[in-house]
Protein backbone atom coordinates (compact mmCIF):
# COMPACT_ATOMS: atom_id res chain seq x y z
CA UNK A 1 0.00 0.00 0.00
CA UNK A 2 0.84 3.19 -0.90
CA UNK A 3 1.70 5.72 1.92
CA UNK A 4 -0.93 8.27 3.03
CA UNK A 5 -0.35 11.51 2.32
CA UNK A 6 2.49 11.19 0.40
CA UNK A 7 2.42 12.92 -3.16
CA UNK A 8 3.76 10.17 -5.56
CA UNK A 9 5.21 12.32 -8.61
CA UNK A 10 4.72 10.41 -11.37
CA UNK A 11 4.97 12.47 -14.09
CA UNK A 12 7.65 14.51 -15.24
CA UNK A 13 6.93 18.54 -14.74
CA UNK A 14 5.17 19.85 -17.88
CA UNK A 15 3.36 16.84 -19.12
CA UNK A 16 -0.43 18.17 -19.89
CA UNK A 17 -2.66 17.09 -17.76
CA UNK A 18 -6.33 17.20 -16.71
CA UNK A 19 -8.46 15.52 -14.32
CA UNK A 20 -11.48 14.98 -12.74
CA UNK A 21 -14.91 16.43 -13.76
CA UNK A 22 -13.11 18.87 -16.24
CA UNK A 23 -11.81 16.11 -18.51
CA UNK A 24 -15.12 14.17 -18.28
CA UNK A 25 -16.40 17.26 -19.62
CA UNK A 26 -14.05 17.82 -22.08
CA UNK A 27 -14.35 14.34 -23.75
CA UNK A 28 -17.97 14.36 -23.83
CA UNK A 29 -18.01 17.96 -25.63
CA UNK A 30 -15.33 16.27 -28.19
CA UNK A 31 -17.69 13.07 -28.87
CA UNK A 32 -20.78 15.70 -29.01
CA UNK A 33 -19.51 17.79 -31.32
CA UNK A 34 -19.16 14.36 -33.82
CA UNK A 35 -22.40 13.16 -33.12
CA UNK A 36 -23.64 16.57 -34.28
CA UNK A 37 -21.35 16.67 -37.47
CA UNK A 38 -23.45 13.97 -38.77
CA UNK A 39 -27.05 13.84 -37.13
CA UNK A 40 -28.54 15.93 -39.97
CA UNK A 41 -27.14 13.41 -42.33
CA UNK A 42 -29.97 11.13 -40.22
CA UNK A 43 -32.52 9.50 -42.53
CA UNK A 44 -34.29 9.85 -46.21
CA UNK A 45 -34.37 13.50 -45.71
CA UNK A 46 -30.97 13.86 -44.29
CA UNK A 47 -28.51 16.16 -45.93
CA UNK A 48 -25.29 14.64 -48.05
CA UNK A 49 -21.84 15.96 -47.00
CA UNK A 50 -19.06 16.73 -49.36
CA UNK A 51 -16.06 16.02 -48.31
CA UNK A 52 -12.40 17.12 -49.83
CA UNK A 53 -9.22 15.76 -48.89
CA UNK A 54 -6.27 17.79 -48.94
CA UNK A 55 -5.31 16.48 -52.82
CA UNK A 56 -8.93 18.10 -53.28
CA UNK A 57 -10.33 14.47 -54.34
CA UNK A 58 -14.09 14.50 -53.06
CA UNK A 59 -16.48 12.14 -51.73
CA UNK A 60 -20.04 12.99 -51.38
CA UNK A 61 -22.10 10.77 -49.27
CA UNK A 62 -24.67 10.61 -46.80
CA UNK A 63 -22.86 7.64 -45.16
CA UNK A 64 -22.27 8.06 -41.25
CA UNK A 65 -19.20 5.41 -41.44
CA UNK A 66 -17.61 7.06 -44.32
CA UNK A 67 -17.77 10.48 -43.18
CA UNK A 68 -16.35 9.32 -39.93
CA UNK A 69 -13.52 7.61 -41.80
CA UNK A 70 -12.32 10.39 -44.17
CA UNK A 71 -12.66 13.36 -41.68
CA UNK A 72 -9.48 13.95 -39.55
CA UNK A 73 -10.49 13.53 -35.59
CA UNK A 74 -7.66 14.24 -33.10
CA UNK A 75 -9.48 14.22 -29.86
CA UNK A 76 -9.19 11.07 -27.99
CA UNK A 77 -12.71 10.89 -27.20
CA UNK A 78 -13.76 12.16 -30.93
CA UNK A 79 -11.86 8.85 -32.38
CA UNK A 80 -13.87 6.84 -29.86
CA UNK A 81 -17.00 7.43 -31.45
CA UNK A 82 -15.46 7.02 -35.06
CA UNK A 83 -14.52 3.47 -33.54
CA UNK A 84 -18.28 3.18 -32.68
CA UNK A 85 -19.27 3.46 -36.19
CA UNK A 86 -16.89 1.20 -37.63
CA UNK A 87 -17.63 -1.38 -35.41
CA UNK A 88 -21.71 -0.99 -36.08
CA UNK A 89 -20.47 -1.20 -40.11
CA UNK A 90 -18.76 -3.97 -39.33
CA UNK A 91 -21.13 -5.84 -37.70
CA UNK A 92 -24.40 -4.86 -40.02
CA UNK A 93 -23.49 -2.47 -42.34
CA UNK A 94 -25.95 -0.37 -41.55
CA UNK A 95 -26.51 2.04 -38.76
CA UNK A 96 -24.19 3.76 -38.42
CA UNK A 97 -25.35 7.08 -37.84
CA UNK A 98 -27.86 5.91 -35.67
CA UNK A 99 -25.38 4.81 -33.34
CA UNK A 100 -22.78 7.39 -33.30
CA UNK A 101 -25.76 10.08 -32.49
CA UNK A 102 -27.09 7.73 -29.72
CA UNK A 103 -23.44 7.99 -28.31
CA UNK A 104 -23.69 11.59 -28.35
CA UNK A 105 -26.98 11.97 -27.01
CA UNK A 106 -26.22 9.30 -24.18
CA UNK A 107 -23.48 11.50 -23.52
CA UNK A 108 -25.57 14.72 -23.22
CA UNK A 109 -27.64 13.19 -21.17
CA UNK A 110 -25.04 11.97 -18.47
CA UNK A 111 -23.63 15.39 -18.43
CA UNK A 112 -27.13 17.00 -17.03
CA UNK A 113 -26.78 13.86 -14.43
CA UNK A 114 -22.98 14.58 -13.53
CA UNK A 115 -24.25 18.37 -13.05
CA UNK A 116 -26.80 17.61 -10.55
CA UNK A 117 -23.67 15.68 -8.61
CA UNK A 118 -24.65 11.88 -9.83
CA UNK A 119 -21.63 10.00 -9.32
CA UNK A 120 -20.03 8.98 -12.82
CA UNK A 121 -20.16 5.08 -12.05
CA UNK A 122 -23.80 5.10 -10.94
CA UNK A 123 -24.31 6.83 -14.40
CA UNK A 124 -23.15 3.88 -16.25
CA UNK A 125 -24.22 1.15 -14.04
CA UNK A 126 -27.61 2.89 -14.85
CA UNK A 127 -26.92 3.10 -18.62
CA UNK A 128 -25.79 -0.55 -18.53
CA UNK A 129 -28.75 -2.46 -17.06
CA UNK A 130 -31.22 0.18 -19.34
CA UNK A 131 -28.99 -1.08 -22.58
CA UNK A 132 -29.58 -4.52 -21.33
CA UNK A 133 -33.18 -4.30 -20.78
CA UNK A 134 -33.61 -2.50 -24.13
CA UNK A 135 -32.16 -4.89 -26.36
CA UNK A 136 -34.03 -7.54 -24.38
CA UNK A 137 -36.88 -5.72 -25.03
CA UNK A 138 -35.95 -5.47 -28.68
CA UNK A 139 -35.60 -9.01 -29.96
CA UNK A 140 -38.43 -10.70 -27.33
CA UNK A 141 -41.19 -8.03 -27.14
CA UNK A 142 -40.95 -5.71 -30.55
CA UNK A 143 -39.61 -7.62 -33.26
CA UNK A 144 -40.79 -9.80 -35.80
CA UNK A 145 -39.82 -13.08 -37.33
CA UNK A 146 -38.80 -12.47 -41.06
CA UNK A 147 -38.35 -16.37 -42.84
CA UNK A 148 -36.22 -16.94 -45.51
CA UNK A 149 -38.23 -17.34 -48.16
CA UNK A 150 -40.05 -13.93 -47.58
CA UNK A 151 -38.13 -11.98 -50.54
CA UNK A 152 -40.81 -9.24 -50.50
CA UNK A 153 -39.96 -8.12 -46.67
CA UNK A 154 -36.02 -8.80 -47.20
CA UNK A 155 -36.67 -6.27 -50.14
CA UNK A 156 -38.30 -3.46 -48.25
CA UNK A 157 -35.62 -4.23 -45.69
CA UNK A 158 -33.08 -3.62 -48.20
CA UNK A 159 -34.87 -0.51 -49.43
CA UNK A 160 -35.41 0.89 -46.25
CA UNK A 161 -31.32 0.44 -45.85
CA UNK A 162 -31.22 2.90 -49.12
CA UNK A 163 -33.70 5.08 -48.78
CA UNK A 164 -31.16 7.41 -46.91
CA UNK A 165 -29.17 7.00 -49.71
CA UNK A 166 -28.56 9.15 -53.26
CA UNK A 167 -29.66 5.93 -55.23
CA UNK A 168 -33.32 7.38 -56.19
CA UNK A 169 -35.64 5.56 -58.35
CA UNK A 170 -33.26 2.63 -58.54
CA UNK A 171 -33.58 1.02 -55.41
CA UNK A 172 -36.33 -1.34 -56.61
CA UNK A 173 -34.56 -3.15 -59.19
CA UNK A 174 -30.79 -2.72 -56.36
CA UNK A 175 -33.13 -4.27 -54.11
CA UNK A 176 -34.30 -7.43 -56.17
CA UNK A 177 -30.43 -7.77 -57.32
CA UNK A 178 -29.17 -7.41 -53.62
CA UNK A 179 -31.64 -10.35 -52.20
CA UNK A 180 -30.96 -12.98 -55.27
CA UNK A 181 -27.24 -12.01 -54.43
CA UNK A 182 -27.58 -12.81 -50.83
CA UNK A 183 -29.85 -15.98 -51.34
CA UNK A 184 -27.41 -17.22 -53.72
CA UNK A 185 -24.34 -17.39 -51.47
CA UNK A 186 -25.58 -18.00 -47.97
CA UNK A 187 -25.05 -21.31 -46.31
CA UNK A 188 -27.38 -23.74 -44.18
CA UNK A 189 -26.05 -25.33 -41.47
CA UNK A 190 -28.22 -27.27 -38.85
CA UNK A 191 -31.24 -24.98 -39.96
CA UNK A 192 -28.98 -21.76 -39.09
CA UNK A 193 -27.77 -19.39 -42.03
CA UNK A 194 -24.52 -17.33 -42.29
CA UNK A 195 -23.70 -15.36 -45.04
CA UNK A 196 -20.11 -13.78 -45.84
CA UNK A 197 -20.42 -10.75 -48.25
CA UNK A 198 -16.82 -11.59 -49.54
CA UNK A 199 -18.69 -13.98 -51.47
CA UNK A 200 -20.50 -11.23 -53.80
CA UNK A 201 -18.01 -9.32 -56.04
CA UNK A 202 -19.15 -6.09 -56.81
CA UNK A 203 -17.58 -4.69 -59.75
CA UNK A 204 -18.49 -0.77 -61.10
CA UNK A 205 -18.38 0.80 -64.33
CA UNK A 206 -19.39 4.08 -64.82
CA UNK A 207 -21.30 5.10 -68.49
CA UNK A 208 -24.75 3.83 -68.96
CA UNK A 209 -27.50 3.98 -66.64
CA UNK A 210 -28.06 2.52 -62.98
CA UNK A 211 -30.94 0.72 -64.32
CA UNK A 212 -28.33 -1.59 -65.92
CA UNK A 213 -27.05 -2.80 -62.83
CA UNK A 214 -26.37 -6.42 -63.97
CA UNK A 215 -26.33 -9.76 -61.22
CA UNK A 216 -24.07 -12.16 -62.84
CA UNK A 217 -24.00 -15.45 -62.32
CA UNK A 218 -20.42 -16.36 -61.64
CA UNK A 219 -17.05 -13.87 -61.04
CA UNK A 220 -16.56 -11.19 -63.25
CA UNK A 221 -13.54 -10.05 -63.77
CA UNK A 222 -12.66 -6.15 -64.69
CA UNK A 223 -9.56 -7.15 -67.26
CA UNK A 224 -9.83 -8.65 -71.14
CA UNK A 225 -8.08 -11.14 -72.68
CA UNK A 226 -4.22 -10.37 -73.40
CA UNK A 227 -4.03 -10.97 -76.78
CA UNK A 228 -6.02 -9.98 -79.84
CA UNK A 229 -5.46 -13.26 -81.46
CA UNK A 230 -7.59 -15.50 -78.19
CA UNK A 231 -10.49 -16.42 -78.84
CA UNK A 232 -13.67 -14.12 -76.83
CA UNK A 233 -15.78 -16.92 -75.83
CA UNK A 234 -14.85 -20.54 -74.74
CA UNK A 235 -17.15 -23.43 -73.98
CA UNK A 236 -16.40 -25.69 -71.08
CA UNK A 237 -13.50 -23.95 -70.23
CA UNK A 238 -10.41 -25.79 -68.14
CA UNK A 239 -9.17 -22.63 -65.78
CA UNK A 240 -5.95 -22.78 -64.32
CA UNK A 241 -4.70 -20.46 -61.98
CA UNK A 242 -0.87 -19.27 -62.25
CA UNK A 243 1.00 -17.42 -59.54
CA UNK A 244 4.05 -17.00 -61.20
CA UNK A 245 4.94 -14.77 -64.47
CA UNK A 246 5.06 -16.29 -67.82
CA UNK A 247 8.35 -14.41 -68.90
CA UNK A 248 11.97 -15.75 -68.95
CA UNK A 249 13.78 -14.47 -65.89
CA UNK A 250 15.71 -11.87 -65.87
CA UNK A 251 19.23 -12.67 -65.78
CA UNK A 252 18.61 -16.12 -67.38
CA UNK A 253 18.94 -14.30 -71.08
CA UNK A 254 18.73 -10.85 -69.91
CA UNK A 255 22.72 -10.63 -68.96
CA UNK A 256 24.84 -8.88 -70.74
CA UNK A 257 26.62 -10.89 -73.37
CA UNK A 258 28.24 -10.39 -76.69
CA UNK A 259 27.21 -12.08 -79.13
CA UNK A 260 29.17 -11.32 -82.61
CA UNK A 261 28.01 -14.24 -84.71
CA UNK A 262 24.76 -13.69 -86.34
CA UNK A 263 24.21 -17.52 -86.32
CA UNK A 264 24.68 -17.63 -82.20
CA UNK A 265 22.08 -14.80 -81.57
CA UNK A 266 19.66 -16.55 -83.82
CA UNK A 267 20.24 -19.63 -81.90
CA UNK A 268 19.98 -17.59 -78.10
CA UNK A 269 16.36 -15.82 -79.52
CA UNK A 270 15.62 -19.24 -80.28
CA UNK A 271 16.31 -21.17 -77.07
CA UNK A 272 14.46 -18.12 -75.58
CA UNK A 273 11.58 -18.48 -77.84
CA UNK A 274 11.65 -22.21 -76.96
CA UNK A 275 11.78 -22.21 -73.16
CA UNK A 276 8.33 -20.14 -73.46
CA UNK A 277 6.85 -22.77 -76.08
CA UNK A 278 7.62 -25.17 -73.41
CA UNK A 279 5.71 -23.67 -70.78
CA UNK A 280 3.03 -23.37 -73.16
CA UNK A 281 2.48 -26.74 -73.44
CA UNK A 282 2.67 -27.80 -70.16
CA UNK A 283 -0.36 -25.66 -69.86
CA UNK A 284 -1.63 -27.08 -73.01
CA UNK A 285 -1.16 -30.71 -71.41
CA UNK A 286 -2.55 -30.10 -68.19
CA UNK A 287 -5.83 -29.48 -70.58
CA UNK A 288 -6.53 -26.28 -69.61
CA UNK A 289 -8.09 -23.70 -72.09
CA UNK A 290 -8.24 -20.76 -70.14
CA UNK A 291 -5.45 -19.32 -67.82
CA UNK A 292 -5.76 -16.29 -65.72
CA UNK A 293 -2.15 -15.31 -64.63
CA UNK A 294 -1.28 -13.13 -61.25
CA UNK A 295 2.00 -12.03 -62.77
CA UNK A 296 2.86 -10.78 -66.34
CA UNK A 297 3.08 -13.36 -70.10
CA UNK A 298 5.40 -12.78 -72.27
CA UNK A 299 4.10 -11.75 -76.05
CA UNK A 300 5.97 -14.74 -77.33
CA UNK A 301 3.89 -16.97 -74.73
CA UNK A 302 0.97 -15.18 -75.30
CA UNK A 303 1.51 -15.72 -79.55
CA UNK A 304 1.88 -19.34 -78.69
CA UNK A 305 -1.25 -19.28 -76.44
CA UNK A 306 -3.16 -17.77 -78.94
CA UNK A 307 -2.02 -19.99 -81.39
CA UNK A 308 -3.33 -22.97 -79.32
CA UNK A 309 -6.52 -21.40 -78.17
CA UNK A 310 -5.87 -20.73 -75.37
CA UNK A 311 -7.67 -17.65 -73.63
CA UNK A 312 -5.58 -15.85 -71.26
CA UNK A 313 -5.63 -12.73 -68.58
CA UNK A 314 -2.07 -11.22 -67.14
CA UNK A 315 -1.53 -9.34 -64.43
CA UNK A 316 -4.55 -10.56 -62.26
CA UNK A 317 -5.63 -9.05 -58.98
CA UNK A 318 -4.61 -11.54 -55.89
CA UNK A 319 -8.20 -10.99 -54.59
CA UNK A 320 -9.58 -12.09 -57.98
CA UNK A 321 -7.58 -15.24 -58.02
CA UNK A 322 -8.91 -16.17 -54.53
CA UNK A 323 -12.25 -15.54 -55.93
CA UNK A 324 -12.02 -17.79 -59.01
CA UNK A 325 -10.52 -20.69 -56.97
CA UNK A 326 -13.85 -20.78 -54.84
CA UNK A 327 -16.28 -20.66 -57.53
CA UNK A 328 -14.41 -22.68 -60.50
CA UNK A 329 -12.53 -25.23 -57.69
CA UNK A 330 -9.42 -24.51 -59.10
CA UNK A 331 -5.50 -24.54 -57.19
CA UNK A 332 -3.72 -21.26 -57.44
CA UNK A 333 -0.24 -23.28 -58.85
CA UNK A 334 3.17 -21.28 -58.91
CA UNK A 335 5.73 -23.55 -60.39
CA UNK A 336 4.19 -24.61 -63.96
CA UNK A 337 5.78 -28.28 -63.65
CA UNK A 338 2.94 -28.87 -61.12
CA UNK A 339 0.38 -27.88 -63.02
CA UNK A 340 -1.74 -31.20 -63.67
CA UNK A 341 -5.44 -31.55 -64.64
CA UNK A 342 -6.62 -31.93 -61.11
CA UNK A 343 -5.46 -28.43 -60.13
CA UNK A 344 -7.56 -27.11 -62.80
CA UNK A 345 -11.29 -25.12 -62.16
CA UNK A 346 -14.38 -25.35 -64.42
CA UNK A 347 -17.22 -22.95 -65.98
CA UNK A 348 -19.80 -23.72 -68.02
CA UNK A 349 -18.72 -20.43 -70.02
CA UNK A 350 -15.93 -17.54 -69.95
CA UNK A 351 -16.64 -14.82 -72.55
CA UNK A 352 -15.19 -10.91 -72.95
CA UNK A 353 -17.71 -8.22 -73.33
CA UNK A 354 -17.57 -4.75 -73.80
CA UNK A 355 -19.22 -2.73 -71.05
CA UNK A 356 -19.28 0.70 -71.97
CA UNK A 357 -15.49 1.56 -73.81
CA UNK A 358 -13.89 -1.10 -71.74
CA UNK A 359 -13.66 -4.68 -71.89
CA UNK A 360 -14.68 -6.98 -69.02
CA UNK A 361 -14.68 -10.86 -68.29
CA UNK A 362 -17.41 -12.94 -67.41
CA UNK A 363 -17.27 -15.97 -65.90
CA UNK A 364 -20.36 -18.30 -65.53
CA UNK A 365 -21.47 -21.98 -65.08
CA UNK A 366 -18.65 -22.16 -62.42
CA UNK A 367 -18.32 -25.41 -60.56
CA UNK A 368 -19.48 -23.97 -57.14
CA UNK A 369 -22.26 -22.27 -58.15
CA UNK A 370 -21.97 -20.31 -54.54
CA UNK A 371 -20.50 -17.39 -56.13
CA UNK A 372 -21.87 -14.14 -57.99
CA UNK A 373 -21.03 -10.65 -59.19
CA UNK A 374 -22.63 -7.51 -59.27
CA UNK A 375 -21.83 -5.25 -62.27
CA UNK A 376 -22.65 -1.42 -61.17
CA UNK A 377 -23.50 1.33 -63.70
CA UNK A 378 -24.07 4.85 -63.26
CA UNK A 379 -23.23 7.87 -64.83
CA UNK A 380 -20.39 8.93 -63.00
CA UNK A 381 -17.85 7.75 -61.06
CA UNK A 382 -19.45 9.38 -58.12
CA UNK A 383 -22.70 8.20 -58.74
CA UNK A 384 -21.54 4.45 -59.00
CA UNK A 385 -19.35 4.70 -55.83
CA UNK A 386 -22.16 6.31 -54.03
CA UNK A 387 -24.38 3.02 -55.74
CA UNK A 388 -22.01 0.45 -54.27
CA UNK A 389 -21.77 2.16 -50.48
CA UNK A 390 -25.93 1.97 -50.66
CA UNK A 391 -25.67 -1.57 -52.59
CA UNK A 392 -23.39 -2.88 -49.46
CA UNK A 393 -25.58 -1.80 -47.03
CA UNK A 394 -28.06 -3.55 -48.94
CA UNK A 395 -26.51 -6.69 -48.99
CA UNK A 396 -25.44 -6.42 -45.71
CA UNK A 397 -29.09 -5.51 -44.20
CA UNK A 398 -30.45 -8.37 -45.92
CA UNK A 399 -27.94 -11.02 -44.70
CA UNK A 400 -28.08 -9.88 -41.37
CA UNK A 401 -32.00 -10.33 -41.28
CA UNK A 402 -31.14 -14.06 -42.71
CA UNK A 403 -29.06 -14.93 -39.97
CA UNK A 404 -31.12 -13.22 -37.15
CA UNK A 405 -34.60 -14.00 -38.49
CA UNK A 406 -35.55 -10.81 -37.17
CA UNK A 407 -36.87 -7.47 -37.95
CA UNK A 408 -38.24 -4.70 -36.21
CA UNK A 409 -40.14 -1.49 -38.31
CA UNK A 410 -37.86 1.99 -38.65
CA UNK A 411 -38.41 5.39 -38.84
CA UNK A 412 -38.12 5.80 -34.83
CA UNK A 413 -40.77 3.42 -33.98
CA UNK A 414 -38.51 0.99 -32.01
CA UNK A 415 -36.57 3.48 -30.20
CA UNK A 416 -40.19 5.49 -29.15
CA UNK A 417 -41.21 1.77 -28.26
CA UNK A 418 -37.99 1.74 -26.35
CA UNK A 419 -37.87 4.93 -24.23
CA UNK A 420 -41.70 3.97 -23.05
CA UNK A 421 -40.68 0.51 -21.87
CA UNK A 422 -37.35 1.96 -20.23
CA UNK A 423 -39.70 4.29 -18.06
CA UNK A 424 -41.99 1.91 -17.41
CA UNK A 425 -38.98 -0.21 -15.70
CA UNK A 426 -36.98 2.41 -14.63
CA UNK A 427 -39.27 2.31 -10.55
CA UNK A 428 -37.64 -1.32 -10.16
CA UNK A 429 -33.86 -0.31 -10.55
CA UNK A 430 -33.12 0.57 -6.93
CA UNK A 431 -30.98 3.66 -5.75
CA UNK A 432 -30.19 6.73 -8.15
CA UNK A 433 -28.96 4.66 -11.00
CA UNK A 434 -32.93 5.23 -11.99
CA UNK A 435 -31.98 8.32 -12.93
CA UNK A 436 -29.89 6.79 -15.10
CA UNK A 437 -32.44 4.33 -16.94
CA UNK A 438 -34.96 7.09 -17.22
CA UNK A 439 -32.24 9.44 -18.89
CA UNK A 440 -31.13 6.41 -21.43
CA UNK A 441 -35.28 6.21 -22.14
CA UNK A 442 -34.94 10.04 -23.24
CA UNK A 443 -31.90 9.61 -25.42
CA UNK A 444 -32.90 7.40 -27.32
CA UNK A 445 -35.83 9.68 -28.67
CA UNK A 446 -32.74 11.33 -30.44
CA UNK A 447 -33.67 8.95 -33.43
CA UNK A 448 -36.92 10.62 -33.97
CA UNK A 449 -35.91 13.88 -33.16
CA UNK A 450 -33.25 13.65 -35.53
CA UNK A 451 -35.46 12.15 -38.53
CA UNK A 452 -38.56 14.73 -38.00
CA UNK A 453 -35.60 17.95 -37.87
CA UNK A 454 -33.81 16.56 -40.83
CA UNK A 455 -37.17 16.55 -42.41
CA UNK A 456 -37.76 20.37 -41.69
CA UNK A 457 -40.63 18.87 -39.13
CA UNK A 458 -41.66 20.24 -35.72
CA UNK A 459 -40.07 17.86 -33.31
CA UNK A 460 -41.68 18.44 -29.97
CA UNK A 461 -44.84 17.88 -31.82
CA UNK A 462 -43.97 14.87 -34.10
CA UNK A 463 -42.32 13.39 -30.28
CA UNK A 464 -45.51 14.27 -28.54
CA UNK A 465 -47.82 12.47 -30.98
CA UNK A 466 -45.54 9.63 -31.56
CA UNK A 467 -45.52 8.87 -27.64
CA UNK A 468 -49.06 9.18 -27.75
CA UNK A 469 -49.38 6.84 -30.87
CA UNK A 470 -47.08 4.33 -28.73
CA UNK A 471 -48.65 4.42 -25.17
CA UNK A 472 -51.60 2.53 -23.73
CA UNK A 473 -53.20 -1.04 -24.72
CA UNK A 474 -54.39 0.71 -27.86
CA UNK A 475 -51.06 1.93 -28.86
CA UNK A 476 -49.04 0.76 -31.43
CA UNK A 477 -45.77 -0.22 -31.58
CA UNK A 478 -45.52 0.40 -35.27
CA UNK A 479 -45.91 4.03 -35.32
CA UNK A 480 -42.77 6.31 -36.93
CA UNK A 481 -42.08 9.55 -38.39
CA UNK A 482 -42.97 9.63 -42.18
CA UNK A 483 -40.37 11.96 -43.18
CA UNK A 484 -42.13 12.08 -46.76
CA UNK A 485 -45.94 13.00 -45.49
CA UNK A 486 -44.47 14.85 -41.96
CA UNK A 487 -46.79 13.22 -40.13
CA UNK A 488 -46.75 10.01 -37.46
CA UNK A 489 -48.13 7.06 -39.71
CA UNK A 490 -47.63 2.85 -39.78
CA UNK A 491 -44.03 1.76 -40.29
CA UNK A 492 -45.49 -1.37 -41.55
CA UNK A 493 -47.42 0.41 -43.56
CA UNK A 494 -44.79 2.53 -45.16
CA UNK A 495 -42.65 -0.43 -45.53
CA UNK A 496 -40.04 0.96 -43.47
CA UNK A 497 -38.16 -2.09 -42.41
CA UNK A 498 -34.91 -2.69 -40.65
CA UNK A 499 -32.98 -5.47 -39.28
CA UNK A 500 -33.00 -6.14 -35.10
CA UNK A 501 -29.37 -6.05 -34.95
CA UNK A 502 -28.95 -2.78 -36.47
CA UNK A 503 -30.81 -1.85 -33.16
CA UNK A 504 -29.34 -3.79 -31.05
CA UNK A 505 -26.09 -3.24 -32.01
CA UNK A 506 -26.62 0.41 -32.14
CA UNK A 507 -27.20 0.31 -28.31
CA UNK A 508 -24.74 -1.96 -27.15
CA UNK A 509 -21.85 -0.22 -29.31
CA UNK A 510 -23.33 3.38 -28.03
CA UNK A 511 -23.15 1.91 -24.57
CA UNK A 512 -20.19 0.80 -24.53
CA UNK A 513 -18.49 4.01 -25.80
CA UNK A 514 -20.62 6.62 -23.83
CA UNK A 515 -19.39 4.45 -20.62
CA UNK A 516 -15.49 4.15 -21.59
CA UNK A 517 -16.21 8.04 -22.19
CA UNK A 518 -18.10 8.63 -18.57
CA UNK A 519 -15.18 6.34 -16.59
CA UNK A 520 -12.57 8.63 -17.74
CA UNK A 521 -11.41 10.65 -14.90
CA UNK A 522 -7.65 11.91 -15.78
CA UNK A 523 -6.47 13.21 -19.17
CA UNK A 524 -2.61 12.66 -19.02
CA UNK A 525 -0.77 13.88 -22.49
CA UNK A 526 1.96 10.12 -22.68
CA UNK A 527 4.57 9.96 -25.14
CA UNK A 528 2.25 7.11 -27.55
CA UNK A 529 -0.25 9.19 -28.90
CA UNK A 530 -3.07 6.41 -27.67
CA UNK A 531 -6.14 7.27 -26.10
CA UNK A 532 -5.94 8.06 -22.25
CA UNK A 533 -7.07 5.28 -19.85
CA UNK A 534 -9.58 5.64 -17.00
CA UNK A 535 -8.95 4.82 -13.17
CA UNK A 536 -6.21 7.19 -12.38
CA UNK A 537 -5.38 8.80 -8.61
CA UNK A 538 -7.92 10.76 -7.20
CA UNK A 539 -10.49 9.82 -9.17
CA UNK A 540 -12.23 7.80 -6.41
CA UNK A 541 -13.37 4.99 -8.70
CA UNK A 542 -14.28 1.43 -7.83
CA UNK A 543 -12.73 -1.33 -9.70
CA UNK A 544 -14.14 -4.00 -11.92
CA UNK A 545 -16.68 -2.13 -14.47
CA UNK A 546 -20.32 -3.67 -14.96
CA UNK A 547 -20.17 -6.59 -17.04
CA UNK A 548 -21.71 -5.25 -20.79
CA UNK A 549 -24.60 -7.29 -21.92
P1 LIG B 1 -27.81 5.07 -40.43
O1 LIG B 1 -26.40 5.36 -40.79
O2 LIG B 1 -28.03 5.08 -38.95
O3 LIG B 1 -28.37 3.87 -41.10
P2 LIG B 1 -29.53 6.55 -42.19
O4 LIG B 1 -29.24 7.89 -42.74
O5 LIG B 1 -29.46 5.39 -43.10
O6 LIG B 1 -28.61 6.35 -40.95
O7 LIG B 1 -30.99 6.62 -41.56
C1 LIG B 1 -31.56 5.52 -40.91
C2 LIG B 1 -32.86 5.91 -40.28
O8 LIG B 1 -33.79 6.34 -41.28
C3 LIG B 1 -33.48 4.72 -39.58
O9 LIG B 1 -34.00 5.12 -38.34
C4 LIG B 1 -34.60 4.33 -40.53
O10 LIG B 1 -35.66 3.66 -39.88
C5 LIG B 1 -35.02 5.66 -41.07
N1 LIG B 1 -35.77 5.59 -42.33
C6 LIG B 1 -35.41 5.01 -43.48
N2 LIG B 1 -36.39 5.15 -44.41
C7 LIG B 1 -37.39 5.83 -43.82
C8 LIG B 1 -38.68 6.30 -44.26
N3 LIG B 1 -39.13 6.10 -45.48
N4 LIG B 1 -39.42 6.97 -43.36
C9 LIG B 1 -38.98 7.20 -42.13
N5 LIG B 1 -37.78 6.79 -41.67
C10 LIG B 1 -37.00 6.12 -42.49
MG1 LIG C 1 -28.67 3.49 -43.13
Amino acid sequence: MMGQGTPVIILKEGTSRERGKGAVYNNIAAAKAVADAVRTTLGPRGMDKMLVDSLGDVVITNDGVTILKEIDVEHPAAKMLVEVAKTQDQQCGDGTTTAVILTGELLKKAEELLDQNVHPTVITKGFNIAAEEAIKALKEKIAFEVKPEDDETLKKIAITAMNSKGVGLAREKLAEIAVKAVKAVISKKDGKITFDPGHIKIEKKHGGSVEDTSLIDGVLIDKERAHPKMPTVVKDAKIALINSALEIKKGEFDTHIQIRDPAKLQMFIDEEQNALKRKVEMIKKSGANVVFCQKGIDDVALHFMAKDGIFAIKQMKESDMVKLARATGARIITALDDLTESDLGTAALIEEKKIGDSKMTFVTGCKNPRSVSILIRGGTEHVVAEIERSLNDAIRVIGVTLEDGLAVTGGGSPEIELALHLRDFAPKVSGREQLAVEAFARALEVVPWALAENAGLDAINILIELRAAHEGKKGSKTMGVDVLSGKVADMLKLNVIEPVRVKTQAIHSATESAVMILRIDDIIASKKSEPPKGGGPGGGMPGGMPPMM
